[in-house]
């Protein structure tokens, strides 16, 4: 049985400097009343441009971010491959709206994803497909609303840049993944992205769908995509999470009249997200599979039905993975088993990855046990190290 909470093996490529940080990051985060703060400062950064840098760069941007642009996150990246633990570079940027700023991360993604095919530590890229064009637009073609003839030059402009990004990963050699946001768009993220595994998808899975297994639906959508698959003969590329906008999601669906999306217990959830990687492995020859999880017991799922599938531990077609930052425990035991495994390296401008941190900061705070577990497993392994002193 693979023990998940080695933790020499976990923090290896850790200093005894990063592991206090980590320790004294993870034990304001515990806090409540300061990642409520930090919302609040944040969102106040965003729109009055208040000053947060010098509190956020030195503690949860270095943290959890690999630094502002690709090249500053060689070191990290360079540092995890050497423990087989690969890195999906992922650019973030908050909405944008104007034609210029969107091109403007077009032509970031695409570099992002031509860079995945230059180092073998980068085995996918990753986009938001909101960052392609206006959530206006995209909310009005999930709900069938019709566009003005402004708003269809934006979405034409989207489709343009979603094919150009899929088609620059068949150059690069590497898959690539399309990331879920709100529920209020991925209908038209969904049929976009249908269409480019039609495309792209023939002979292995080149574009991978997200799936946000807090949906009611997506059991469903699953099997959808299975029957997509059979039928055009092609592979599907799927990136299993559990969904990290639920309150929201809520909370519009109950302000807007609507069922929430989103399933009533968590163990409906985890019930799903297992279900799904298990039809996926029993469907292994049709289905691609990128695992993006910190639950242990998924991960464990996982493993089992790879091996009642007979599948090897390094099967090329399914990826485990964390983000940076959480979770070195699993993702560096599940590597030293010789599972694949990577972890999503966000990077880009403090501002531009605030909302980002303050999603990790608040999921880590919701999470009270799996902060307690971070941090007991920070605060053994210093210990550890001071006694071989
Ligand atoms: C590599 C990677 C890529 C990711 N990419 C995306 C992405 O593209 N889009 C995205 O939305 N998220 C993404 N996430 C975040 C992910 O959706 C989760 O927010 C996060 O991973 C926590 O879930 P978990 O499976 O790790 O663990 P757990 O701690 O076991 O689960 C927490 C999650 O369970 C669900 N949940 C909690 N309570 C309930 C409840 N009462 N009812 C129903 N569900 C509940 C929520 O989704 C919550 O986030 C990604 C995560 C990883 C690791």
């Amino acid at each position: 049985m693979i023990d998940l909470n080695n933790i020499e093996v976990a923090f290896k490529i850790k200093s005894d400097k990063e592991l206090r940080n980590a320790k004294f990051l993870f034990s304001m985060i515990k806090h409540r009343f300061i990642v409520r703060t930090l919302g609040f400062m944040s969102n106040l950064a965003l729109k009055i441009k208040f000053p947060i840098s010098w509190i956020v760069k030195p503690t949860l941007y270095r943290h959890f971010v690999g630094g502002e642009t690709i090249e500053e996150c060689f070191p990290a990246m360079n540092r995890m491959a050497e423990e087989n633990v690969k890195s999906v570079l992922d650019f973030s940027i908050e909405a944008v709206e104007k034609e210029t700023e969107i091109d403007r991360t077009f032509q970031e993604l695409k570099r992002s994803v031509i860079n995945s095919g230059q180092h073998a530590a980068i085995p996918f890229s990753v986009f938001k497909p909101t960052a392609l064009t206006t959530d206006n637009v995209l909310k009005k073609v999930s709900f069938g609303e019709p566009l003005t003839a402004g708003e269809q030059l934006s979405y034409n402009n989207f489709l343009q840049r979603f094919d150009a990004l899929c088609a620059e990963a068949v150059k690069a050699g590497k898959p690539i993944m399309v990331d879920a946001e709100d529920y209020w768009f991925q209908k038209a993220i969904d049929d976009v992205t249908e269409d480019m595994m039609l495309k792209y998808n023939k002979e292995t899975a080149v574009v991978y769908a997200t799936l946000q297994m807090y949906r009611h639906d997506r059991l469903d959508y699953l099997r959808h995509l299975l029957e997509f698959s059979k039928q055009h003969n092609i592979i599907i590329g799927i990136k299993y999470v559990r969904g990290a906008y639920m309150e929201k999601e809520r909370a519009r669906a109950s302000a807007g009249g609507y069922p929430s999306p989103i399933y009533p217990t968590k163990n409906d959830c985890d019930n799903a997200f297992n279900e799904a990687l298990r039809i996926s492995v029993e469907n292994c020859d049709r289905i691609h599979v990128f695992c993006g999880t910190h639950n242990e017991e998924s991960i464990l799922a996982l493993m089992k039905y790879m091996s009642e599938k007979g599948l090897p531990n390094d099967c090329p077609t399914i990826y485990m993975a964390q983000l940076y930052g959480m979770s070195d425990n699993l993702s560096f035991n599940i590597a030293k088993a010789g599972y694949n495994v990577a972890k999503y390296l966000p990077y880009g401008k403090v501002r531009n990855v605030l909302p980002y941190l303050v999603r990790r900061a608040e999921e880590n705070s919701a999470i009270a046990g799996q902060t307690t577990r971070e941090l007991i497993m920070l605060r053994q392994e210093l210990k550890r190290r001071k006694s071989l002193k």
